[in-house]
């Protein structure tokens, strides 16, 4: 009886999986194992959302192996222990996992492989499980990744990629190995509200929804900030419940201009992931620096803190704000606005602002996180790094009937029309009967500030 061992990690699901394909084809019986790892959690994972969504991810995982006769074994510890001591439980020859490209998650595989290999066992690492076109797979000349993304696009679009994978139809797991209990969602502290459920079950169905309802008119509405029609996959695609490779197969077989729209976003993702392959300390260092001397002190504390609060005084930051903290989760639109506002309006340093949305993202994720961050900061790889983007008009362009506000910020309800984009222009009594607070910030100030610290007047 031959035994070998698939160790999930972010990627929670039985369709296209290439380990687990690999794991079932390769012997009699096959041992589907997570590890509950300490070491990602103080690598940044460990936080409330996100737990809770892994709690559903592992769940219906362990459900869809068990529609297949097997079931998920959890064990807690590091990783690479807890994977040795699985082999030698089962008596497996091979473990198959899928590549990640994080320092962390390589240093993790290097360890792992050395382990198995002295006790007489193969690791098998299987590549585009994660992303779709792995990091390192293009490069432009004379350099190890892309710096400038609609080069890599080009190159990006014309690689060819694998067939998705039908999940397998048996899965048939050797009996008496111990397992944790699966971490259970409501035992988790501090979720927002509003958090998705998590799991490959619904990241399914929600991909096909999204796409028959909205995929036509993505390129149309995807700035829309009240409209809310984009795929809202971001979770699924960060936990691997939803295969991003599955995804651009089907939004190229639905075709038009909004399919493509979106397999655009899609290789933004692995943009990210093979900017930080290639340059990990990008997670924390400047991808380009501009010798900012962002603004501490009291003053720039008390900015902060009102900027993660949503109390800036600019009712679309504010929203956005607010949708992050009930749902852990935030219009692409509105990221780009409050991430806009905080490193070039306020000009208070991006690690501050990565930090906060990481702490609440159910997607948050260190490439997409971080190098987005960096993109809007101008420290990144966009090619207009002193582009700022005004709150007043994009409220006015990507909510232009305020609904948007209005659905986040009640103390603006009953207020209709453009006004609700710049409510200290209300005046009198009229001002009064809004309990919401002025700007922080004057506008022409900061772009101003911005441009000194910059050297363009
Ligand atoms: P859709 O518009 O439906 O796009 C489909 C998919 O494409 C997304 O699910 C996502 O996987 C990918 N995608 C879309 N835009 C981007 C992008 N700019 N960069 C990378 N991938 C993209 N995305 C994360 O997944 N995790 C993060 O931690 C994260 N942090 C961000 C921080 C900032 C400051 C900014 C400006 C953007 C960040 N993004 C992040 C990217 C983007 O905002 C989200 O992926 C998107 O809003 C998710 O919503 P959606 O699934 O409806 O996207």
């Amino acid at each position: 009886m031959t035994v070998s061992v698939v160790l999930f990690t972010s990627d929670l699901r039985v369709n296209d999986h290439p380990p687990l394909r690999a794991a079932v084809d390769a012997a009699h019986e096959v041992v589907p194992l997570f590890v509950r790892d300490p070491a990602v959690d103080r690598a940044g994972f460990a936080a409330p959302n996100r737990l809770a969504f892994l709690a559903d991810c592992l769940a219906d995982l362990d459900a869809g192996l068990g529609e297949r006769g097997g079931r998920l074994v959890v064990r807690a510890g590091d990783t690479v222990a807890e994977v040795c001591g699985a082999v030698r439980q089962a008596d497996a020859d091979e473990v198959h996992m899928a590549a990640s490209h994080s320092a962390f998650a390589r240093t993790r595989e290097a360890r792992l492989r050395r382990a198995l290999e002295s006790d007489g066992r193969r690791l098998y690492v299987h590549d585009a499980v994660t992303t779709v076109v792995p990091p390192g797979d293009v490069t432009p000349q004379g350099s190890d990744h892309f710096a400038v993304f609609t080069p890599y696009l080009r190159r990006w679009v014309s690689t060819p990629l694998r067939t998705p994978l039908a999940a397998p139809r048996k899965v048939v797991v050797p009996p008496g190995l111990r397992s944790e209990p699966l971490p259970e969602r409501a035992s988790v502290a501090g979720v927002s509200e509003g958090l998705a459920t998590g799991g490959e079950t619904e990241g399914r169905r929600r991909l096909g929804a999204w796409l028959s309802r909205h995929a036509d008119t993505y390129e149309q509405i995807h700035d829309d900030l009240a409209g809310d029609a984009t795929s809202r996959l971001s979770p699924y695609l960060h936990f691997g419940a939803v295969s991003a490779t599955e995804a651009v197969h089907r939004a190229r077989a639905r075709g038009g201009a909004g399919a493509e729209a979106f397999v655009r976003q899609l290789c933004w993702r692995d943009f990210h992931q093979q900017v930080l392959a290639a340059r990990p300390e990008a997670a924390a260092e400047d991808y380009r620096p501009r010798h900012d001397q962002w603004r501490r002190g009291d003053d720039a504390e008390a900015d902060l803190t009102a900027w993660r609060e949503g109390r800036t005084g600019y009712p679309v930051v504010d929203a956005a704000m607010r949708q992050l903290a009930h749902e852990g989760w935030m219009h692409n639109r509105g990221r780009l606005l409050a991430a806009s506002f905080l490193t070039k309006t306020l000009y208070v340093d991006w690690r501050e602002g990565a930090r906060h949305f990481l702490a609440l993202l159910v997607d948050g994720d260190i490439a997409n996180n971080q190098l987005n961050w960096q993109w809007v900061a101008g420290t990144g790889t966009d090619s207009r790094p002193q582009r700022v983007l005004n709150p007043v008009l994009q409220g006015k362009r990507y909510d232009p009937q305020g609904a948007y506000v209005r659905r986040w910020v009640p103390e603006l309800a009953t207020l209709t029309g453009p006004l609700i984009h710049e409510p200290w222009r209300l005046k009198g009594s009229d001002r009064a009967a809004y309990d919401y607070p002025d700007p922080i910030v004057d506008l022409a100030d900061g772009l101003n500030r911005f441009r000194r610290a910059r050297g363009r007047d």
